[in-house]
């Protein structure tokens, strides 16, 4: 496993000719399989496939962040080559198995007998192509939870992920920054940032207090995306229907970006 691949260990892995080793490795029968775990954008992710044949790719892959930070576009980029998905954060660091009261009864009014860790680990292992899912666990009764999942799996139908998209964006519409994700302010921001991705990040933070999910997932957004491109021109806060000063929450998440890859 190459771990944490993003745009600055992916440049040392290159430098140390990494994967030429790797493959020597398995030609001498040492090793079977080799892949990595992916932090970066989708544009350093078509880099990392682009030269080199892997035998899985480790995403981060979850049902709120399918759009939030747009995990649809790296699994897209490696679907396309038929690359095995291994899943990492299902469950968002436990972010979607303590949901919020109102995702909470969107799940029990379909699902009355399903937990939330089980419908999040079902959603992850429902995509094609995913041979692993992987969850962190605390305890033995998580563990048996979880295999019990497994044990008899059978992947989410329809209503089921429609179900998850509404919840996906019932839990965006919550917390802090009460950003309900319509995304009109994107409509006017000269610079591109990705204002509602941003906000989502930040309420996440805020429920999970995870500075190294805050620090993970912001690194997952394009440059031009990030809240410090943005110069303060205000015409977002026009557009806002929820009035929420922007510029200035923009300036907060960053702070807390900053401070979460400082101690990191
Ligand atoms: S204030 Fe910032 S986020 Fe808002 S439109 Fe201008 S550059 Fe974009
Ligand atoms: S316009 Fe306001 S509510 Fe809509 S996505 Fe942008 S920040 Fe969120």
């Amino acid at each position: 496993m190459c771990h944490n691949i993003n745009l600055n260990t992916f440049e040392q892995y290159r430098d140390v000719k990494m994967v030429e080793e790797l493959n020597k490795l398995k030609e001498e029968g040492l090793i079977k399989y080799f892949g990595f775990s992916f932090h970066g954008t989708p544009e350093i992710l078509k880099e990392v496939v682009k030269d080199y044949k892997w035998d899985f790719a480790q995403l981060q892959v979850n049902y709120l962040d399918w759009d939030v930070v747009k995990a649809h576009e790296q699994y897209d980029i490696v679907q396309a080559l038929g690359i095995p998905v291994t899943v990492m954060e299902p469950l968002r660091g436990g972010g979607l198995v303590n949901l919020s009261e109102k995702a909470m009864a969107k799940l029990k009014e379909n699902y009355p007998n399903t937990t939330p860790a089980e419908f999040g680990l079902r959603w992850a292992a429902s995509q094609n192509n995913v041979v692993t899912v992987l969850s962190g666990m605390s305890n033995l009764k998580q563990m048996k939870e979880n295999i019990a999942v497994f044990e008899n799996f059978t992947p989410m139908d329809e209503k089921e992920i429609k179900v998850a998209d509404e919840m996906a964006k019932i839990i965006q519409s919550q917390g802090e920054i009460n950003c309900t994700a319509c995304k009109y302010c994107m409509e006017v921001c000269p610079k591109g940032i990705n204002i509602p991705a941003i906000f989502a990040l930040y309420n996440q933070y805020k429920v999970t207090n995870s500075a190294f999910h805050l620090k993970i997932y912001y690194e997952t957004l394009s440059e031009n995306e990030k809240a410090d491109k943005c110069i303060k021109c205000g015409l977002c806060n026009k557009n806002c229907p929820q009035n929420l000063p922007i510029p200035d929450l923009l300036a907060e998440v960053q702070k807390e970006y900053e401070k979460a890859k400082a101690s990191a």
